[in-house]
């Protein structure tokens, strides 16, 4: 199983000649499949770098995208994303129920006036809006994966996602715009049981948009600090932590001091940067 960063930062795309490192675009990520299978997390700005990838492979004209929530950074790519207007693609949207929202009526009301020329109904691609059961414990299949989830601290909601490879063994949690400090014992219970069961995941990418020098500046903003990621995944027994929703205001040079301090934490933390790919062998 291969994990891609198509987009890292948190709140904003940016574009400055000194973001370009760890890159501007917004959450996206792909996972391919030992067996051709893709799956896309989040409809960001790096959505657009993953769908080209997505139609340049021969590995099938189906993907399924699964969304944490529907603030625009995590949305905002959706409405370009080459696929939808493909007659050989099959893009099928997924998420929980999350407040009120939907998949169907979040989408509907997106592609549509006054925010996009074109509408539901004039995409070429077959397009499948699931709404994924809220229940503990349900598993989504996508032929040789499993998708598990549970709702994290998050202004209007969020869910982190956990991808399993039964074939290999490979595993993954997928968590953005997380607030750890803010989260109920219950949530945290639940997110450590996420990362854990039935067996540590490798790669735990979380979002760690602050630090402990300025979280409490930011306190119900619904974002992490990276040292509180650190603890979470040595908590949680994943062999290596990826840091991701960089802050709009933080150059490349900020990041390195970041990704720097964060390995002298612990030798498995880095920085999650656009492009960057992770094998995952179990
Ligand atoms: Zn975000
Ligand atoms: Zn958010």
């Amino acid at each position: 199983m291969k994990f891609i960063f198509g987009g890292v930062r948190g709140t904003s795309p940016v574009a400055q000649a000194d973001f370009l490192k760890y890159g501007g675009e917004t959450t996206s990520v792909l996972i391919e499949g030992r067996g051709g299978e893709q799956l896309v997390i989040d409809a960001g700005t790096g959505l657009r770098a993953l769908g080209g990838r997505l139609a340049a492979g021969a590995a099938g004209a189906e993907v399924l995208l699964l969304m944490t929530h529907y603030h625009l950074d995590h949305i905002m790519g959706l409405p370009s994303f080459a696929l939808l207007y493909n007659k050989a693609w099959t893009v099928e949207i997924a998420a929980p129920r999350r407040a009120a929202f939907e998949p169907r009526e979040v989408v509907r009301s997106i592609l549509a006036k006054p925010f996009w020329p074109i509408q539901l109904d004039q995409l070429h691609a077959r397009l499948k809006l699931t709404t994924l059961p809220a229940a503990a414990g349900a598993v989504r299949r996508h032929h040789g994966l499993e998708i598990r989830w549970c709702a994290v601290q998050h202004p209007e909601g969020c869910h982190a996602y956990r991808v399993d490879e039964p074939a290999t063994g490979a595993a993954v949690v997928f968590a953005t715009d997380l607030e750890w400090r803010g989260s109920t014992e219950a949530e945290k219970r639940d997110f450590l049981a996420l990362c854990s069961q039935p067996r540590p995941a490798q790669l735990l990418v979380m979002d760690g948009q602050f630090c402990r020098a300025n979280i409490a500046k930011f306190k119900g903003w619904g974002h992490s600090a990276w040292e509180d990621d650190v603890e979470v995944a040595q908590q949680a027994g994943v062999r290596e932590l990826l840091v991701t929703h960089h802050a709009p205001q933080s150059p490349d040079a900020q990041l390195d001091e970041v990704a720097r301090a964060a390995r002298r934490l612990w030798s498995g933390a880095a920085l999650a940067q656009a492009g960057m790919e992770v094998t995952l062998n179990g």
